[in-house]
């Protein structure tokens, strides 16, 4: 139930409540008299109201984002200074432990940290829907920068805590004291524990008066010495409850807007005393009076909380007034905190690595803090912190520099800041190999020819490569028939080349971090086409006339020479007595099979076979009426075409089917076959790659290599891992014919890598598996 809009109470009952009021206890509070009596004064009237216009802005604003969850809370530092104007400057020790012991109470009060917090447990059932208020403050006595001319007692780094000073006179208010919370602990008047301008100003050194028998709490000092039942400090946190502009709970009574808060209950009359949760009748019954709220008049003992509402108008007051705080004054529960706001770092060698961070400062800290790097730098780098130290809110940087000399890999590295505490954290640097080195070609020489179809290329394995560019173009300026191909290791094959066309290469390195410029273009020309024609050795092969099933003459052909073939004729001889009864076939290495000639095709009973397949003839079978039967230079039942892009290395196979097996025999008599095509392999690869033998292979890292040899010039064998990155490397003198070779490479990884065997100008790939 919202005060502000609370209903008109009985005339009666209001007296009633008003009269038992009267009869047990006096104000015990100056606030509202000294109100009454400064608003008389048209200048503190008019800086009154502009202040609380401006607060009511704030309030408005605040409740706003509280309500919608845009409030951000941030830890306000409240400087303090306490004045003792009765004390004695030999008393000095003692009283400013004893001003310390009110500033332990505000800090719990304020914070909802107090112990005897926890009452609200049992007393909350009586106020259904109320919520506790706690503010994110710190209130501190001041230590640094004093004014000056005030108390020449005070010592920089000691407490703000002035002895015999009465600098603020009469009206409680000291402009030397601008800007901070002012505590006046004197005589407050007949009765009354203290008082405070509601709604102070901070700016113009204004203060809140406390009893000397009601300030602090503890054993007190002579002449200040807090008296039961207000000795626990609640006063000042009352009083100062009124500098953030909070009213009493009872302001207004039952009328008018009370203390102009909505979740605490109207309630017609202060309450003394010690009074059992619950037990006090608000104005809106069942409300019920909200009496542990310090900002009643109970004991010490029975105040324990403000409310969500009263500290969020307070909170709304700091808002105001917050730049009226002296800053630069305290050091008290200050703190720093450093983040790292970029960890990790990767970065590509040579670059410098830099780190970013965040110093923050709380509770007014402002002691100077270093930043350095205690651990975990890689040898060789530097380090330069900018700037190398803070003493306020900013960020900071961490150069790592000479990364050129680092290893790669990952480094952890400690940041320390030194400052009252020392704090220290971990960020990673990742150290990633730089720009590869360009490479050079090896292989094919530039200018090289009779380069096969398919080709081997190879170069120099570049520093920090992790994979190859291979551009290949007919043109120089590698913009005709160009390809781009990427290869993982130092060799790239490059296959279905034209015959007899020049090629351009060239090949980039690439890594993580970029990629080198192009090598030198070499280039190579590709042998020409040429054909060959390979005569069968499996000849007259008998072609039984007896039996039930269909007779399968084949005749098989070795072809050691590989091109890739771009076209085929064969030509067959077989005498047959009806040659009708004959079918054709010519299968390749590959297992492509062509029908020559189909069965039955010139059924009419003449004899023999004598005749050339070429795709390229003027026609068809023509059916002769005379032996041959079918003969002439002809286009086959099936193209031959399909064996074009084959290798022609391997078993041919002519099948000649018999599909009448009871009568009519023969003789399959020969063939021969015309290949034409683009060599593979280059001359010299093939000669070197075939020769190069690499056994027993997959093995343990102990095998042998063997080749025929035609120079006598040392042996190399390189191994690669497959990204193409040099594992280790042999050399070997080579004195004969035969190169024969145990080789055994030390605590190698099982893994599959590539072996280049080199000699002369020679030079191969093998793949080798260690297990
Ligand atoms: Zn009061």
């Amino acid at each position: 139930m919202k005060k502000i809009t609370l209903l008109k109470r009985s005339f009666l009952f209001s007296l009633a409540i008003m009269l038992f009021s009267f009869t047990h206890a006096q104000e015990k509070c100056g606030t509202a008299e000294l109100m009454k009596q400064k608003l008389k004064d048209p200048v503190f009237a008019k800086q009154y109201a502009k202040r609380q216009a401006k607060f009511e802005a704030k309030f408005l604003e605040l409740q706003t984002q509280k309500s919608n969850g845009t409030y951000k809370k941030a830890t306000l530092t409240i400087p303090v200074a306490v004045h003792f104007p009765g004390g004695n400057e030999s008393d000095r020790a003692c009283l400013e432990a004893f001003a310390e012991t009110q500033i332990a109470i505000l800090n719990a009060d304020y914070t909802g940290t107090n112990s005897d917090f926890s009452d609200w447990a049992a007393a909350s059932s009586f106020y259904p829907g109320l919520n506790t208020g706690a503010a994110d403050v710190v209130f501190c006595i001041a230590t640094l920068n004093h004014p000056a001319n005030t108390d020449s007692d005070l010592v920089e780094g000691g407490p703000a805590v002035t002895i015999g000073y009465t600098g603020f006179g009469g009206n409680d208010t000291d402009a030397k004291w601008g800007g901070y919370m002012n505590f006046l602990v004197k005589d407050a008047g007949s009765g009354i524990l203290g008082y405070s301008p509601l709604g102070g100003s901070i700016a113009n050194g204004a203060s809140v008066v406390i009893a000397p028998t009601a300030y602090g709490s503890g054993a007190g000092c002579s002449g200040y010495t807090p008296g039961a039942p207000y000795n626990l400090g609640r006063t000042t946190t009352h009083e100062l409850g009124h500098f953030f502009n909070l009213d009493h709970t009872f302001n207004g009574g039952c009328t008018g807007a009370g203390d102009s808060i909505a979740d605490t209950p109207a309630v017609a009359n202060p309450t003394y005393g010690t009074p059992a949760p619950g037990s006090v009748a608000g104005c809106n019954n069942p409300e019920k009076a909200l009496t542990m709220s310090y900002m009643d008049y109970t004991n010490d003992t029975h105040m324990f909380m403000f409310s969500a509402g009263q500290i969020t108008r307070v909170e709304a007051y700091w808002a105001t007034i917050a730049s009226d705080f002296k800053t630069g004054v305290t050091a008290c529960n200050s703190d720093f905190t450093v983040t790292a706001n970029n960890s990790p770092v990767s970065v590509c060698s040579p670059t410098d690595a830099i780190f970013n961070f965040t110093f923050a400062t709380s509770g007014g800290y402002n002691a100077n803090t270093a930043f350095t790097a205690t651990a975990g730098v890689p040898n060789n780098a530097t380090v330069v912190f900018s700037p190398t130290a803070l003493s306020a809110d900013g960020s900071f940087t961490m150069t790592i520099g000479n990364i050129a000399t680092v290893a790669t890999g990952d480094y952890t590295i400690t940041v320390t800041a030194i400052g009252t505490t020392t704090k220290t954290l971990d960020i990673v640097l990742s150290v990633q190999a730089g720009v590869p080195s360009a490479t050079t070609l090896t292989y094919p020489a530039n200018n090289a020819t009779s380069i096969g179809s398919s080709s081997l290329l190879t170069w120099n394995t570049a520093a920090n490569a992790a994979t190859y560019t291979v551009q290949i173009a007919t043109d120089a300026g590698f913009t005709t028939n160009m390809t781009t191909n990427t290869a993982n290791t130092n060799n790239y094959t490059a296959t279905n080349l034209n015959p007899s066309t020049q090629y351009f290469w060239r090949v980039k390195s690439l890594n993580g971090c970029g990629e080198s410029v192009y090598s030198s273009a070499f280039n190579f020309t590709t042998a020409a086409i040429s054909c060959t024609t390979y005569n069968s050795i499996q000849n007259n092969i008998t072609i039984p006339d007896t039996g039930t099933t269909e007779h399968v003459i084949t005749s098989t052909l070795n072809i050691p020479d590989n091109v890739s073939i771009t076209d085929v004729n064969v030509t067959i001889n077989v005498q047959h007595v009806w040659a009708g009864d004959v079918e054709l076939k010519l299968t390749s290495p590959n297992g492509t099979e062509v029908i020559l000639l189909a069965n039955s095709k010139c059924d009419d009973g003449t004899d023999d076979i004598g005749v050339t397949y070429d795709d390229q003839a003027g026609g068809p079978i023509s059916c002769s009426t005379s032996a041959p039967c079918v003969g002439g230079t002809i286009q086959p039942e099936n193209t031959l075409s399909v064996f074009n892009g084959e290798a022609s290395t391997g078993n041919w196979i002519v099948t000649a089917t018999d599909g009448y097996p009871s009568a009519d025999g023969g003789e399959f008599l020969n063939f021969n076959i015309e290949i034409c095509g683009a060599p593979i392999l280059g001359i010299e690869d093939t000669k070197f790659a075939e020769s190069v033998s690499v056994y027993p292979n997959p093995n343990n890292g102990e095998f042998f290599v063997s080749f025929h040899s035609t120079t006598s010039q040392a042996v190399k064998l390189s191994l690669f891992d497959m990204r193409g990155r040099l594992v280790s490397k042999q050399k070997f003198e080579n004195n004969s014919n035969v190169f024969i070779q145990k080789v055994h490479f030390n605590d190698l990884a099982k893994a599959v890598y590539i072996l280049k065997i080199q000699t002369g100008n020679s030079e191969t790939f093998k793949r080798l598996v260690i297990k």
